[in-house]
């Protein structure tokens, strides 16, 4: 998030920065633009530059224009949006670079990876109907993340559509919409049991780690265990994935297992 952190980590050893935007767990919303600029005063009279990627699986190409923001390489996991069944493993690496381009190639072929043609056949299937996906989770989803804040035991949702969401005003001025993710964190007396219970409360948002399929879903998340940086909110979060049931249940469901939060 901070563009002076980042110029501060870069050693001569440095080859490549990698970006996220928005921060998967904790949504927080970069100034990508900022960042790219800090690699490339740092590439001023280097003999190889380094090079910036950002994980475009949030975005999906639909919300954000990587190269549009300067990255040199835009990867996304196609497991998510483009496939949007929740039923294929499969990933992207694009880069405008042609020499990249090659080196990439290059490197595909030694590493001899490949995919399967069903999988292949899954993800062509799901990428016309991605726009209309896309954009209906985050409708969905800005509902949810707007109600959710105003509920007891709620202390902060993070959205970067919501104005006090970290990043906000970078998200306004670079993105063109927003995923289907919103996370919650509760009052400080509301324990790590008492949030487990309340995702085990949960009927239609299902217990998992990837996003962006028809099925609704949520994970806990310890969020001091997995990062550096301070983190000034209570330490167990919720990550809530939205998918394409109707809003009215979703929300009915988290009202629902709200109830046990209650003091
Ligand atoms: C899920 C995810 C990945 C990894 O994708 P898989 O295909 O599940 O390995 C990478 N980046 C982000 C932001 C993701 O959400």
């Amino acid at each position: 998030m901070d563009p002076a952190d980042l110029a501060a980590a870069i050693t001569p050893r440095t080859r490549l920065v990698w970006l996220e935007a928005a921060g998967s767990v904790t949504l927080e919303f970069p100034d990508l633009p900022a960042l790219v600029a800090v690699v490339r005063a740092a590439n001023q009279g280097r003999q190889r530059p380094i090079r910036t990627a950002l994980d475009d699986t949030w975005g999906a190409g639909i919300a954000l224009a990587p190269f549009a923001l300067g990255v040199d390489v835009a990867m996304q996991a196609l497991t998510k949006y483009p496939s949007g069944g929740a039923d294929v493993l499969m990933g992207a690496v694009v880069t405008r670079d042609e020499a990249l381009h090659q080196q990439l190639l290059l490197t595909h072929m030694r590493l001899g990876l490949g995919v399967g043609a069903n999988d292949a056949e899954a993800v062509l299937r799901g990428l016309p109907s991605l726009p209309l996906r896309y954009r209906a989770q985050d409708a969905a989803t800005r509902a949810l993340a707007a109600w959710m804040r105003e509920q007891p035991r709620v202390a902060r949702v993070f959205h970067p559509a919501l104005p006090d969401s970290p990043g906000h005003t970078a998200w306004r001025r670079d993105a063109r919409g927003a995923a289907c993710l919103f996370s919650v964190a509760f009052d400080a007396d509301v324990t790590p049991a008492q949030v487990d219970a309340f995702c085990d409360a949960l009927r239609l948002f299902r217990l998992g780690y990837s996003w962006a399929g028809p099925v609704s879903l949520c994970v806990p998340y310890d969020v001091p265990a997995m990062r550096t940086r301070p983190w000034p909110h209570a330490p167990r979060i919720v990550r809530l994935a939205v998918g394409l049931e109707d809003v009215a249940d979703l929300q009915a469901d988290l009202a629902q297992a709200l109830r046990v939060l209650a003091p």
